[in-house]
Protein backbone atom coordinates (compact mmCIF):
# COMPACT_ATOMS: atom_id res chain seq x y z
CA UNK A 1 0.00 0.00 0.00
CA UNK A 2 0.99 3.42 -0.37
CA UNK A 3 1.01 6.13 2.03
CA UNK A 4 -0.09 9.60 1.60
CA UNK A 5 3.30 11.16 1.39
CA UNK A 6 3.88 8.47 -1.18
CA UNK A 7 1.04 9.25 -3.66
CA UNK A 8 1.71 12.60 -3.45
CA UNK A 9 5.77 12.38 -4.22
CA UNK A 10 4.32 9.93 -7.29
CA UNK A 11 1.51 12.48 -8.43
CA UNK A 12 4.40 15.38 -8.36
CA UNK A 13 7.11 13.36 -10.35
CA UNK A 14 4.24 12.59 -12.55
CA UNK A 15 3.69 16.11 -13.68
CA UNK A 16 7.23 16.75 -13.89
CA UNK A 17 7.40 13.97 -16.83
CA UNK A 18 4.72 15.65 -18.05
CA UNK A 19 6.21 19.10 -18.11
CA UNK A 20 8.85 17.72 -19.79
CA UNK A 21 7.94 15.16 -22.58
CA UNK A 22 10.09 13.17 -25.18
CA UNK A 23 9.39 11.22 -28.44
CA UNK A 24 9.86 7.96 -29.24
CA UNK A 25 13.38 6.82 -29.52
CA UNK A 26 14.91 10.44 -27.52
CA UNK A 27 13.87 9.60 -24.02
CA UNK A 28 17.28 10.77 -22.65
CA UNK A 29 15.75 12.61 -19.91
CA UNK A 30 12.50 10.41 -18.96
CA UNK A 31 15.43 7.70 -18.14
CA UNK A 32 17.62 9.69 -16.36
CA UNK A 33 14.74 10.60 -14.23
CA UNK A 34 13.67 7.09 -13.92
CA UNK A 35 16.79 5.92 -13.34
CA UNK A 36 17.51 8.54 -10.43
CA UNK A 37 13.49 7.24 -8.50
CA UNK A 38 14.94 3.85 -8.99
CA UNK A 39 18.38 4.53 -7.43
CA UNK A 40 16.35 5.79 -4.67
CA UNK A 41 14.75 2.20 -3.64
CA UNK A 42 17.57 0.37 -4.16
CA UNK A 43 16.60 -2.35 -6.90
CA UNK A 44 19.20 -5.65 -6.98
CA UNK A 45 20.35 -3.89 -10.39
CA UNK A 46 19.26 -0.77 -12.70
CA UNK A 47 19.64 -2.24 -16.52
CA UNK A 48 19.97 1.16 -18.56
CA UNK A 49 19.82 1.32 -22.60
CA UNK A 50 18.06 -1.68 -23.26
CA UNK A 51 16.99 -1.35 -27.00
CA UNK A 52 17.55 2.39 -26.80
CA UNK A 53 17.19 4.17 -23.75
CA UNK A 54 15.45 1.50 -22.07
CA UNK A 55 15.67 1.23 -18.19
CA UNK A 56 14.37 -2.04 -16.13
CA UNK A 57 15.19 -2.57 -12.67
CA UNK A 58 15.34 -6.44 -11.14
CA UNK A 59 14.18 -7.18 -7.75
CA UNK A 60 15.70 -10.59 -7.00
CA UNK A 61 14.68 -12.25 -3.95
CA UNK A 62 17.78 -14.81 -4.08
CA UNK A 63 15.24 -18.00 -4.15
CA UNK A 64 14.26 -20.03 -6.86
CA UNK A 65 11.05 -18.81 -8.45
CA UNK A 66 8.91 -16.81 -11.53
CA UNK A 67 10.48 -13.98 -12.81
CA UNK A 68 7.53 -11.12 -13.16
CA UNK A 69 7.54 -8.48 -15.58
CA UNK A 70 5.60 -5.19 -14.87
CA UNK A 71 5.55 -2.82 -18.44
CA UNK A 72 5.67 1.02 -18.37
CA UNK A 73 6.14 3.14 -21.55
CA UNK A 74 8.95 6.01 -21.56
CA UNK A 75 8.06 8.18 -24.64
CA UNK A 76 5.20 11.16 -25.33
CA UNK A 77 3.60 12.07 -28.97
CA UNK A 78 4.28 14.66 -31.74
CA UNK A 79 1.27 16.21 -30.25
CA UNK A 80 0.54 19.80 -28.74
CA UNK A 81 -1.08 19.48 -25.53
CA UNK A 82 -3.93 22.18 -25.04
CA UNK A 83 -3.88 22.72 -21.27
CA UNK A 84 -3.60 25.33 -18.76
CA UNK A 85 -2.71 22.78 -16.05
CA UNK A 86 0.79 24.28 -14.10
CA UNK A 87 2.21 20.96 -15.15
CA UNK A 88 0.68 21.29 -18.73
CA UNK A 89 3.83 20.08 -21.45
CA UNK A 90 6.72 22.88 -21.24
CA UNK A 91 7.69 21.62 -25.13
CA UNK A 92 5.65 22.85 -27.74
CA UNK A 93 4.17 20.16 -29.95
CA UNK A 94 5.09 17.41 -27.72
CA UNK A 95 2.90 15.52 -25.33
CA UNK A 96 2.52 13.23 -22.76
CA UNK A 97 -1.42 11.93 -24.44
CA UNK A 98 -1.54 8.48 -23.85
CA UNK A 99 -0.97 8.08 -20.27
CA UNK A 100 2.47 6.96 -20.63
CA UNK A 101 3.81 9.45 -17.63
CA UNK A 102 1.03 7.87 -15.46
CA UNK A 103 1.86 4.09 -16.06
CA UNK A 104 5.33 4.79 -15.55
CA UNK A 105 4.12 5.90 -11.79
CA UNK A 106 2.65 2.65 -11.33
CA UNK A 107 5.84 0.48 -11.70
CA UNK A 108 7.42 3.12 -9.23
CA UNK A 109 4.44 2.29 -6.77
CA UNK A 110 5.28 -1.15 -7.17
CA UNK A 111 9.01 -0.66 -6.63
CA UNK A 112 8.70 1.19 -3.47
CA UNK A 113 6.48 -1.52 -2.23
CA UNK A 114 8.87 -4.70 -3.10
CA UNK A 115 11.62 -2.13 -1.82
CA UNK A 116 10.04 -2.37 1.80
CA UNK A 117 8.89 -5.69 1.94
CA UNK A 118 10.93 -7.71 -0.19
CA UNK A 119 9.25 -10.31 -1.70
CA UNK A 120 9.99 -14.46 -0.93
CA UNK A 121 10.73 -16.17 -3.91
CA UNK A 122 11.67 -15.57 -7.97
CA UNK A 123 12.34 -11.62 -9.45
CA UNK A 124 9.96 -8.79 -10.21
CA UNK A 125 11.17 -6.76 -12.98
CA UNK A 126 10.48 -2.82 -13.52
CA UNK A 127 10.35 -2.64 -17.63
CA UNK A 128 10.31 1.06 -18.63
CA UNK A 129 10.21 0.58 -22.43
CA UNK A 130 11.20 2.97 -25.13
CA UNK A 131 9.65 4.20 -28.40
CA UNK A 132 6.57 2.20 -27.82
CA UNK A 133 4.24 4.78 -29.79
CA UNK A 134 6.22 4.01 -33.36
CA UNK A 135 5.81 -0.03 -32.32
CA UNK A 136 10.19 -0.44 -32.27
CA UNK A 137 10.72 -0.10 -28.48
CA UNK A 138 9.53 -3.91 -27.27
CA UNK A 139 11.46 -5.83 -30.80
CA UNK A 140 14.46 -3.62 -30.02
CA UNK A 141 14.57 -4.28 -25.79
CA UNK A 142 13.44 -8.20 -26.51
CA UNK A 143 16.22 -8.26 -29.00
CA UNK A 144 18.86 -6.65 -26.74
CA UNK A 145 21.45 -8.96 -25.34
CA UNK A 146 20.96 -7.94 -21.82
CA UNK A 147 17.31 -8.41 -22.05
CA UNK A 148 18.23 -12.75 -21.86
CA UNK A 149 19.05 -12.05 -18.68
CA UNK A 150 15.33 -10.85 -17.39
CA UNK A 151 13.35 -12.62 -19.59
CA UNK A 152 9.99 -12.87 -18.00
CA UNK A 153 7.73 -16.15 -17.42
CA UNK A 154 4.69 -13.68 -16.88
CA UNK A 155 4.10 -9.86 -17.94
CA UNK A 156 1.90 -7.67 -17.39
CA UNK A 157 0.99 -3.91 -18.06
CA UNK A 158 -1.76 -1.83 -17.72
CA UNK A 159 -2.74 1.15 -19.62
CA UNK A 160 -5.42 3.86 -19.42
CA UNK A 161 -8.49 3.42 -21.84
CA UNK A 162 -10.95 6.26 -21.99
CA UNK A 163 -14.70 5.21 -22.04
CA UNK A 164 -14.67 3.38 -19.18
CA UNK A 165 -15.61 3.92 -15.43
CA UNK A 166 -13.34 5.55 -12.89
CA UNK A 167 -10.56 2.49 -11.53
CA UNK A 168 -13.23 -0.31 -13.85
CA UNK A 169 -10.88 -2.81 -15.65
CA UNK A 170 -11.43 -4.55 -18.29
CA UNK A 171 -9.52 -7.47 -19.69
CA UNK A 172 -9.97 -10.80 -21.69
CA UNK A 173 -8.41 -13.78 -22.41
CA UNK A 174 -6.84 -13.75 -26.30
CA UNK A 175 -7.07 -10.48 -28.30
CA UNK A 176 -6.84 -7.12 -27.30
CA UNK A 177 -5.03 -4.96 -29.82
CA UNK A 178 -4.69 -5.69 -32.78
CA UNK A 179 -1.83 -6.13 -35.04
CA UNK A 180 -0.87 -3.26 -37.62
CA UNK A 181 1.84 -1.67 -39.64
CA UNK A 182 2.08 1.32 -42.21
CA UNK A 183 2.93 0.10 -45.56
CA UNK A 184 4.97 2.67 -47.84
CA UNK A 185 4.36 2.45 -51.42
CA UNK A 186 6.57 4.29 -54.09
CA UNK A 187 6.25 4.20 -57.41
CA UNK A 188 8.99 5.70 -60.12
CA UNK A 189 8.10 6.66 -63.41
CA UNK A 190 9.57 9.44 -65.37
CA UNK A 191 9.13 12.86 -64.79
CA UNK A 192 8.10 14.89 -68.25
CA UNK A 193 6.47 18.80 -69.39
CA UNK A 194 2.97 18.75 -68.95
CA UNK A 195 2.84 19.89 -72.99
CA UNK A 196 4.71 16.70 -73.73
CA UNK A 197 3.19 13.90 -71.12
CA UNK A 198 3.58 11.31 -73.70
CA UNK A 199 7.42 12.15 -72.77
CA UNK A 200 6.93 10.43 -69.52
CA UNK A 201 6.14 7.97 -67.79
CA UNK A 202 2.90 9.34 -64.99
CA UNK A 203 2.33 6.92 -62.29
CA UNK A 204 -0.89 8.83 -62.02
CA UNK A 205 -3.68 6.40 -63.23
CA UNK A 206 -1.53 3.55 -61.42
CA UNK A 207 -2.34 5.34 -57.83
CA UNK A 208 -6.15 6.14 -59.30
CA UNK A 209 -6.05 2.34 -59.38
CA UNK A 210 -4.36 1.04 -56.77
CA UNK A 211 -6.02 3.85 -54.26
CA UNK A 212 -9.42 1.56 -54.03
CA UNK A 213 -7.29 -1.73 -54.57
CA UNK A 214 -5.15 -1.03 -51.62
CA UNK A 215 -8.01 0.38 -49.39
CA UNK A 216 -9.95 -2.81 -49.94
CA UNK A 217 -7.99 -4.91 -48.58
CA UNK A 218 -9.92 -5.27 -45.64
CA UNK A 219 -12.96 -4.00 -44.70
CA UNK A 220 -13.03 -3.82 -40.78
CA UNK A 221 -16.32 -5.35 -39.73
CA UNK A 222 -16.64 -7.30 -36.45
CA UNK A 223 -13.61 -7.40 -34.69
CA UNK A 224 -13.44 -11.73 -34.64
CA UNK A 225 -10.25 -13.76 -35.79
CA UNK A 226 -11.07 -12.88 -39.50
CA UNK A 227 -11.19 -9.23 -38.89
CA UNK A 228 -8.88 -7.01 -41.30
CA UNK A 229 -8.78 -3.45 -41.99
CA UNK A 230 -6.88 -1.55 -44.48
CA UNK A 231 -7.12 2.29 -44.63
CA UNK A 232 -5.26 4.76 -46.86
CA UNK A 233 -3.58 7.24 -44.96
CA UNK A 234 -1.92 9.29 -47.48
CA UNK A 235 -1.24 9.63 -51.35
CA UNK A 236 0.72 12.35 -53.28
CA UNK A 237 1.12 12.05 -57.13
CA UNK A 238 4.26 14.46 -58.44
CA UNK A 239 5.31 17.85 -57.08
CA UNK A 240 2.80 20.81 -56.72
CA UNK A 241 3.48 22.23 -60.27
CA UNK A 242 1.37 23.24 -63.35
CA UNK A 243 4.19 22.51 -66.34
CA UNK A 244 5.32 19.09 -64.86
CA UNK A 245 3.60 15.89 -65.74
CA UNK A 246 4.78 13.73 -63.04
CA UNK A 247 6.96 11.24 -62.29
CA UNK A 248 6.91 9.53 -58.98
CA UNK A 249 3.72 8.85 -56.95
CA UNK A 250 3.70 8.03 -52.94
CA UNK A 251 1.00 5.96 -51.31
CA UNK A 252 0.74 4.99 -47.59
CA UNK A 253 -1.56 2.50 -46.35
CA UNK A 254 -2.43 1.02 -42.89
CA UNK A 255 -3.08 -2.43 -42.50
CA UNK A 256 -4.55 -3.77 -39.26
CA UNK A 257 -5.40 -7.61 -38.69
CA UNK A 258 -6.73 -9.67 -35.72
CA UNK A 259 -3.14 -12.13 -36.43
CA UNK A 260 0.04 -11.66 -37.10
CA UNK A 261 0.16 -14.27 -39.93
CA UNK A 262 -3.47 -12.53 -40.79
CA UNK A 263 -1.45 -9.09 -41.01
CA UNK A 264 1.89 -10.37 -42.71
CA UNK A 265 -0.79 -12.31 -45.39
CA UNK A 266 -2.04 -8.70 -45.98
CA UNK A 267 1.05 -7.16 -46.87
CA UNK A 268 1.65 -9.69 -49.24
CA UNK A 269 -1.48 -9.02 -51.17
CA UNK A 270 -0.82 -5.95 -50.85
CA UNK A 271 2.67 -5.67 -52.31
CA UNK A 272 1.53 -8.18 -55.06
CA UNK A 273 -1.28 -6.47 -56.34
CA UNK A 274 1.30 -2.87 -56.20
CA UNK A 275 3.89 -4.70 -58.68
CA UNK A 276 0.77 -5.75 -61.06
CA UNK A 277 -0.14 -2.48 -61.17
CA UNK A 278 2.89 -1.05 -61.41
CA UNK A 279 4.17 -3.52 -64.03
CA UNK A 280 0.95 -2.84 -65.75
CA UNK A 281 1.73 1.60 -66.03
CA UNK A 282 5.87 0.24 -66.37
CA UNK A 283 6.81 1.95 -63.24
CA UNK A 284 9.12 1.04 -60.84
CA UNK A 285 7.90 0.05 -57.14
CA UNK A 286 9.83 0.08 -53.95
CA UNK A 287 8.23 -0.11 -50.51
CA UNK A 288 8.97 0.67 -46.65
CA UNK A 289 7.61 -0.93 -43.79
CA UNK A 290 6.98 1.85 -40.64
CA UNK A 291 5.46 1.18 -37.28
CA UNK A 292 4.89 -2.59 -37.17
CA UNK A 293 3.16 -3.86 -33.83
CA UNK A 294 2.81 -7.10 -33.10
CA UNK A 295 -1.09 -8.26 -31.61
CA UNK A 296 -1.24 -7.80 -27.87
CA UNK A 297 -3.06 -11.79 -27.20
CA UNK A 298 -3.31 -12.19 -23.29
CA UNK A 299 -2.75 -15.54 -21.98
CA UNK A 300 -5.65 -17.43 -20.16
CA UNK A 301 -3.29 -18.31 -16.78
CA UNK A 302 -1.98 -14.42 -16.77
CA UNK A 303 -5.87 -12.78 -17.07
CA UNK A 304 -6.66 -15.38 -14.36
CA UNK A 305 -4.27 -14.11 -12.01
CA UNK A 306 -5.06 -10.41 -12.77
CA UNK A 307 -8.21 -10.87 -12.21
CA UNK A 308 -8.38 -12.97 -9.12
CA UNK A 309 -5.87 -9.99 -7.85
CA UNK A 310 -8.46 -7.22 -8.67
CA UNK A 311 -11.41 -8.92 -7.32
CA UNK A 312 -9.42 -9.82 -4.23
CA UNK A 313 -9.09 -5.42 -4.26
CA UNK A 314 -12.65 -5.41 -5.29
CA UNK A 315 -11.61 -3.65 -8.39
CA UNK A 316 -14.75 -4.06 -10.93
CA UNK A 317 -13.91 -5.78 -13.71
CA UNK A 318 -15.13 -7.51 -17.02
CA UNK A 319 -14.57 -7.15 -20.72
CA UNK A 320 -15.88 -3.61 -21.98
CA UNK A 321 -14.51 -2.26 -25.07
CA UNK A 322 -13.12 -5.07 -26.11
CA UNK A 323 -10.65 -6.34 -28.26
CA UNK A 324 -10.14 -2.92 -29.93
CA UNK A 325 -8.44 -1.96 -33.22
CA UNK A 326 -6.27 0.18 -32.14
CA UNK A 327 -2.22 -1.29 -31.87
CA UNK A 328 -0.10 -1.37 -28.60
CA UNK A 329 3.48 -2.55 -28.72
CA UNK A 330 3.01 -5.05 -25.41
CA UNK A 331 2.33 -7.89 -27.68
CA UNK A 332 5.80 -8.24 -27.83
CA UNK A 333 6.75 -8.97 -24.47
CA UNK A 334 4.44 -11.99 -24.57
CA UNK A 335 6.28 -14.05 -26.44
CA UNK A 336 7.95 -16.36 -24.74
CA UNK A 337 5.87 -15.41 -21.41
CA UNK A 338 2.49 -15.68 -20.06
CA UNK A 339 1.10 -11.88 -20.56
CA UNK A 340 -1.91 -9.88 -19.40
CA UNK A 341 -2.99 -6.40 -20.68
CA UNK A 342 -5.71 -4.46 -18.39
CA UNK A 343 -6.79 -1.06 -19.32
CA UNK A 344 -8.35 0.84 -16.94
CA UNK A 345 -10.76 3.45 -17.02
CA UNK A 346 -10.24 7.41 -16.10
CA UNK A 347 -14.27 8.13 -15.69
CA UNK A 348 -17.03 9.08 -17.94
CA UNK A 349 -16.23 12.08 -20.23
CA UNK A 350 -12.37 12.09 -20.20
CA UNK A 351 -10.50 12.93 -23.48
CA UNK A 352 -9.78 10.53 -25.70
CA UNK A 353 -6.05 9.19 -26.03
CA UNK A 354 -4.15 10.46 -28.76
CA UNK A 355 -6.56 14.27 -28.33
CA UNK A 356 -4.68 17.98 -27.59
CA UNK A 357 -6.79 17.97 -24.17
CA UNK A 358 -5.74 14.46 -22.83
CA UNK A 359 -4.18 14.13 -19.28
CA UNK A 360 -3.34 10.91 -17.04
CA UNK A 361 -5.64 10.93 -13.47
CA UNK A 362 -3.26 10.99 -11.21
CA UNK A 363 -6.18 9.99 -8.67
CA UNK A 364 -5.39 6.11 -11.26
CA UNK A 365 -2.16 5.85 -9.27
CA UNK A 366 -3.13 4.05 -6.35
CA UNK A 367 -5.58 2.04 -8.23
CA UNK A 368 -2.92 0.59 -10.81
CA UNK A 369 -0.23 -0.07 -8.26
CA UNK A 370 -2.75 -1.52 -6.07
CA UNK A 371 -3.36 -4.19 -8.94
CA UNK A 372 0.42 -4.78 -9.46
CA UNK A 373 1.21 -5.25 -6.24
CA UNK A 374 -1.47 -7.64 -5.21
CA UNK A 375 -0.10 -9.81 -8.54
CA UNK A 376 3.32 -9.56 -7.31
CA UNK A 377 2.42 -10.89 -3.55
CA UNK A 378 -0.13 -13.79 -4.91
CA UNK A 379 2.52 -15.00 -7.23
CA UNK A 380 5.92 -14.79 -5.64
CA UNK A 381 4.97 -14.71 -1.73
CA UNK A 382 2.72 -17.50 -1.73
ZN1 LIG B 1 -0.50 6.04 -27.65
ZN1 LIG C 1 -0.06 4.37 -24.94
Amino acid sequence: MLTNSEIVELTELRRKLHRRPELSGEEVETAKTIVDALNAISPTKILTSLGGHGVAAVFDSGVAGPTVLFRAELDALPIHELSNNPWASAVPGIGHMCGHDGHMMFLLALGRSVSRNPIAKGRVILMFQPAEEDGTGARAVVSDAAYNDIRPDYAFAIHVEPGRPFGYVSTRVGLINCASKGLEVKLKGKTAHAADPEDGISPALAVAKLIPVLGGLGKGGALDDNFRMSTVTHACVGEYSFGIAPGEAVITITLRAARDDALQAMEDEARAMTRGVAAEYGLAVSFDVCDAFAATVNDAEATEIAVTAMNALNVENGDAGLPMRASEDFGVFGWGAKAAMLCIGPGEGYAALHSQEYDFPDDLIPVGAAIFERITRDLLNS
